[in-house]
C-alpha cells in the first residue's frame, strides 16, 4: 500500500530532495499534503506533479498567484500558521516530514504526534528546543521517529540489531566547515559570503553557517542524546573533513561500527521515508578506491566555542537549549545580513546564554516564552 506523506517545507532543500525520493518510489509513497512558503512557480509545479489533496502557502497573495498558475487543478489551498497546521494534521498522512525552520516546526510536529502520525524529522529545532517534551509525546503516542540527518541516520543504522546497553559511545562526525583550517585570528574579518561556501554538503544558508560555527554539530549532539537515549558524556564529536563516514558507534568490546556512503542527503531521506527498509539507491555510490584517505581530528573548542555551548546547554536541560536555539537563529540571521562578522556569532550567543535564568521546560508555552525572551534580549 502507498504510504501518504505530509511534507512541511516542500520547497526547501530537504523537501525538494524528499520529493525526488517520492518520485523514485511511486508505488510506495504519495504526497497527501505539503506546506511551502512563497516560491510560486515551484509550488505550482509540485502540485501538478504530486497531486496533493491540500497545500498551505505563506499568505493570500501567494495563494492567488499559485491558483492563477494552477488554472483549476483540484487542490485545497490554505495559508499561514493555520494552513501549516492543516497540513501537519491532514487525515490520510501516516508520516509527517518536518523540514521547516523555527518554532512553527515545533508546534506542527507536536500536533502531528498527538494525532499518532510518524515523524520524519529534519528540523533540528524540535529536539534541540524541546527534546524532553517532544520525546515524551512520541512515547505516549507510540509513534515512530525517523531522523533525517546523515549523522543520526548513520547512528540508527549502526545501532540496528545491537543492545543499547552495549554502547560505549556515539561518535558524530563533522566536516569541520569552511573555516577548519582558517586561523582564529582571521575570524574577525570573515563575512557571510565566505561562510556560505560549505566544503561537502549543499544546504540552506542557516545550516551552512551553523556548520561553519560547529553549532550545527552541537545541535546534533543534543538530538543524538534524545533520539538514542545516550548521556552527553558518551557522545563525542570527531572532525572528519572527507565526510565519508557519516557517524559511528563504539561498543563496550572496543568494536566500532561506522556507516559510510557518498555525501548525498537523498540516501538518509530514502532510508527514513521507507521506514529503514533498504532499497536500491538511484543516486551516487561511494567508490572506496577513489577515496584518497580518511582523516580524523579533535574539534578545537576554543576556536569553535558554539560546540561547547551546545554541550553545556544540553546538560543544563530546562529552557536553556531553547534559548541557545533562538539566540543562534537571531545571530545567524544578523550575520547573513552583514550586521557583524564571523567572530561575533559565538560572542553574541554567549552574552544571551549568560543572562538567561534557566528553568524547567514543562510545556510548549514555557519553551516558546524562553525562545521569545532570548530573542528580545538579543535585540537589546
Ligand atoms: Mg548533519
Amino acid at each position: 500500500m502507498k504510504k501518504a506523506l505530509a511534507i512541511l517545507g516542500s520547497t526547501g532543500s530537504i523537501g525538494k530532495q524528499a520529493l525526488e525520493v517520492v518520485s523514485i518510489f511511486p508505488s510506495r509513497l504519495r504526497v497527501a499534503a505539503f506546506a511551502a512558503k512563497d516560491e510560486v512557480d515551484l509550488i505550482a509545479e509540485q502540485v501538478k506533479k504530486f497531486q496533493p489533496r491540500l497545500i498551505s502557502v505563506l499568505n493570500d497573495d501567494v495563494k492567488a498567484k499559485v491558483e492563477a498558475k494552477l488554472a483549476g487543478a483540484k487542490v485545497e489551498i490554505y495559508t499561514g500558521t493555520d494552513g501549516l497546521m492543516k497540513v501537519a494534521t491532514v487525515a490520510d498522512a501516516k508520516t509527517v516530514l518536518v523540514a521547516i525552520p523555527g518554532s512553527l516546526a515545533l508546534s506542527a510536529a507536536l500536533a502531528a504526534v498527538k494525532l499518532k502520525k510518524d515523524i520524519a524529522l529534519a528540523t533540528k529545532e524540535v529536539l534541540v528546543a524541546a527534546g524532553e517534551l517532544f520525546m515524551n509525546e512520541v512515547k505516549a503516542a507510540g509513534v515512530k521517529l525517523f531522523p533525517i540527518d546523515s549523522e543520526h541516520s548513520a547512528i540508527a543504522q549502526c545501532l540496528r540489531g545491537e543492545d543499547k546497553k552495549t554502547v560505549r559511545k556515539l561518535i558524530l562526525t563533522a566536516s569541520g566547515g569552511p573555516f577548519l583550517k582558517t586561523p582564529a585570528e582571521k575570524f574577525a574579518q570573515l563575512t557571510a559570503k565566505e561562510a556560505l561556501k560549505h566544503p561537502t554538503w549543499k544546504m540552506g544558508p542557516k545550516i551552512t553557517i551553523d556548520s561553519a560555527t560547529l553549532m550545527n554539530k552541537g545541535f546534533e549532539v543534543i538530538e543524538a542524546h534524545f533520539l538514542f537515549g545516550i548521556d552527553y558524556a558518551n557522545i563525542e564529536v570527531v572532525i572528519h573533513p572527507e565526510s565519508i563516514i557519516h557517524s559511528m558507534v563504539e561498543f563496550v568490546d572496543g568494536s566500532l561500527k561506522a556507516q559510510l556512503g557518498a555525501p548525498d542527503m537523498r540516501v538518509p531521506i530514502q532510508y527514513a521515508l521507507l521506514e529503514e527498509e533498504r532499497q536500491a539507491n538511484h543516486w551516487g555510490r561511494l567508490d572506496l578506491t577513489k577515496v584518497a584517505g580518511l582523516t580524523f581530528q579533535k574539534p578545537e573548542l576554543t576556536k569553535f566555542p558554539c560546540l561547547q555551548y551546545a554541550y553545556d546547554a544540553g546538560k543544563a536541560k530546562g529552557t536553556l537549549p531553547a534559548v541557545l536555539n533562538a539566540v543562534n537563529e537571531e545571530a545567524v540571521s544578523q550575520f547573513l545580513k552583514g550586521k557583524f562578522n564571523f567572530d561575533q556569532i559565538p560572542a553574541k550567543i554567549k552574552a544571551v546564554l549568560d543572562k538567561h535564568q534557566n528553568k524547567e521546560a514543562a510545556n510548549l508555552e514555557e519553551i516558546l516564552a524562553a525562545d521569545r525572551e532570548a530573542r528580545n534580549i538579543f535585540g537589546l
